[in-house]
């Protein structure tokens, strides 16, 4: 692995640990703070070279997105949503598609977003009731997407949509006629994440902005963006974890109560000795599932579901350890322990939850018992992603 790309994150992240606590309290990443992002070519790490990114290892990719995870989740978030995005084209658009979409990703000349969920398709993206009706040269999109990373500020949006009741995947660029915007503020974690729900009524785009025949928008657009975001979630987690963890250990070391510092009691060490075997088991888990994408192994979909479990727990664990830790200075309002508390639930939710990875891994064991479950969500799509 190059040293560069990862060394470049963590000089960027290194003063943004301490800003990213004003622009979680403001609920806004500043525009400056995403170019600065962009200039850096980290939203194009493992983007090829030949579409403008820097053509990195996945490994690369994770240890980039820990960085950032580390410092700021919101971030991270753009990173996430932009790689997502990049990587469903890649894999599935035409190449006229991605010639045209990816170098701008790569680049970060234009931002983009990821429209899945809808209030009746959250775990079950079977059910989304988002259509997109051909007319003539244009497709129409109408639906009501929720929750939408980035989706305040993002150009384009990769809408997953039915066509003739059957799943599609297509581009809306933000400035079509149709699309509005609806801010979500105050919310859990990622505060900083521009987060909206978005309108789209009856919005015309070119028929060249569908991405894959129908039938494949679930199952393999939106499949391998969701993989690719669970991969840079998995590794955002662990950087939060260690980022936790360092501030536990160093306040454990500094603060003194009753004429003894807090590291001198048994309870305290225990806390962090638990994190600490927690967020390495996580880590070798993250760079499990990065040798196999980088191998291009059928089981890199699987590892990388468990990675991501692992890395989640391992965040919400380090997160209330070190508020309890810290006491007080946890619930400061600048205290990036405090925030990655609330960030790491989250975590457990978005890119697959907590519970149905837990189903996806006791599935794929008890296949090996002669036991074909059916209902778990997304199986089919992990199949397919393959
Ligand atoms: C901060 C944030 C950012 C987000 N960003 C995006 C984004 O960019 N794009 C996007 O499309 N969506 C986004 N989402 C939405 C997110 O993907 C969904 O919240 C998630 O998929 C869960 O869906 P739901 O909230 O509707 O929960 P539900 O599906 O209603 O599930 C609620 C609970 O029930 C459990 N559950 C549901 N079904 C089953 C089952 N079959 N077996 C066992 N347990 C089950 C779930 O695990 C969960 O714990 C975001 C959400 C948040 C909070």
């Amino acid at each position: 692995m190059t040293a560069t790309a990862v060394e470049t994150a963590a000089s960027l992240t290194r003063t943004m640990r301490d800003r990213a606590a004003d622009w979680d309290a403001r609920g806004s990443l500043p525009s400056g703070v995403r170019a600065e992002l962009a200039a850096t070519g980290l939203l194009g790490v493992d983007i090829p070279a030949s579409h403008g990114g820097l053509g990195g290892t996945p490994e690369e990719l994770g240890e980039v997105a820990a960085r950032i995870g580390g410092a700021c989740s919101a971030l991270r978030g753009l990173l996430t949503v932009q790689g997502m995005v990049a990587a469903a084209l890649l894999r599935w658009g035409t190449r006229p598609q991605r010639d045209r979409w990816v170098p701008p990703l790569a680049s970060g000349e234009r931002f983009a977003a990821f429209a899945a969920t809808e209030e009746e398709a959250g775990t079950e993206l079977g059910r989304v009731r988002t259509t997109v009706d051909e007319d003539g040269d244009d497709v129409v999109v109408t639906g009501h997407k929720r929750w939408v990373t980035f989706g305040q500020t993002a150009d384009d949006v990769l809408v997953l949509g039915t066509a003739r009741g059957r799943p599609t995947a297509v581009l809306v660029e933000g400035h079509r006629p149709g699309l509005t915007r609806e801010p979500v503020t105050g919310q859990l974690g990622m505060r900083a994440a521009h987060i909206a729900h978005l309108r789209l009524d009856g919005v015309r785009v070119p028929r060249d902005n569908v991405v894959a025949r129908p039938g494949l928008g679930l199952s393999h657009v939106a499949a391998t963006a969701l993989d690719h975001g669970r991969f840079t979630v998995a590794w955002g987690c662990v950087g939060m974890a260690e980022t936790c963890l360092e501030t536990a250990a160093a306040h454990a070391v500094a603060r003194r109560q009753g004429g003894v510092r807090l590291a001198e009691h048994e309870l305290i060490r225990a806390q962090l000795g638990r994190c600490a075997v927690e967020i390495e088991a996580a880590r070798q888990l993250c760079l499990r599932a990065a040798r196999l994408r980088a191998e291009r192994s059928p089981e890199a979909v699987a590892a990388t579901i468990v990675a991501k479990y692992a890395a989640a727990r391992a965040a919400g664990s380090a997160g209330q350890g070190a508020v309890s830790t810290l006491g007080s200075a946890g619930c400061a309002p600048d205290s990036i322990a405090g925030r990655f508390f609330r960030d790491a639930k989250v975590m457990e939710i978005i890119e697959g939850s907590a519970n149905v990875a837990e189903l996806h891994i006791a599935d794929r064991l008890l296949r090996r018992y002669g036991f074909r479950p059916g209902s778990t969500p997304g199986t089919q799509e992990e199949e397919n992603t393959r």
